[in-house]
């Protein structure tokens, strides 16, 4: 079994379930005992998110960079980074480090292939939705990506920051999401893409009939796939 190296702590609320989920993953392929070989470096998320207000991302590459570098010599045969947004310096990770990054657009995008998919409305933080890094990656996938409107924007990306990224469900916030959801499956979506790793924390499948892409649960099978490949 090879070991999966996880950069966690953005925010921890997430990485708690990247832990179980790909635990449980690994035990339900081999069963008994068997659990992940796991290497973790969880970071204190308050300093991030203080730089991303100031826009300083070279400075969170750093960070980012350096705590990666202790995963790969922790023994990690793969990196995932169990946030979205910080995709954002992906580039600059995976150039510093020899271990592939497992990226979360692209097993994502994976998935939606592999429904026949091809249009899909994007929830995450405004960094997500707006900027190339990510909507881009599904683009070259051949996939279409629809956004909610600017002000819906404020509100999915407020409730991450403000409620889910602390541990709070709120049922106002829950209506306000599916009520997005809804808008845009009526402006083309044939499935929606979680994409942050709290929004399934929120918004479970039986909330809604339309077809959600989780992307805390997409990214931890790839790397139980990985693991057991
Ligand atoms: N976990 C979130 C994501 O998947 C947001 C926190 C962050 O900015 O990293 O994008």
């Amino acid at each position: 079994m090879k070991t999966i190296g996880l950069l966690g702590g953005m925010s921890w609320e997430s990485t708690s379930l990247y832990y179980q989920l790909i635990n449980s993953g690994i035990n339900r392929r081999l069963s008994g005992l068997h659990s992940a070989k796991i290497a973790m470096v969880s970071v204190n998320f308050y300093e991030l998110e203080q730089l991303m207000a100031q826009g300083n991302w070279d400075r969170i590459a750093e960070i980012l960079v350096a705590s990666c570098l202790k995963i790969e010599a922790a023994g990690a045969d793969v990196l995932l980074i169990c946030t979205n947004t910080m995709h954002k310096v992906a580039e600059q990770i995976q150039a510093a480090i020899s271990i592939p990054i497992l990226h979360l657009a692209d097993a994502t995008a994976q998935k939606i292939r592999s429904d026949n998919k091809k249009t899909i409305g994007l929830l995450g933080t405004r960094i997500t939705m707006e900027e190339d890094f990510y909507r881009g990656r599904l683009t070259r996938h051949g996939i279409e990506v629809v956004l909610p409107e600017d002000s819906d924007m404020d509100i999915i990306h407020n409730v991450i920051f403000d409620e889910l990224c602390k541990g709070k469900c709120i049922e106002n916030s829950r209506n306000e999401y599916l009520r997005i959801i809804n808008d845009l499956h009526t402006r083309g979506a044939e499935g929606i893409v979680l994409g942050c790793t709290e929004i399934g924390i929120l918004i479970k499948p039986q909330d809604t009939e339309i077809t959600l892409y989780d992307t805390t649960l997409i990214h931890a099978e790839a790397a139980v796939e990985f693991a057991l490949r």
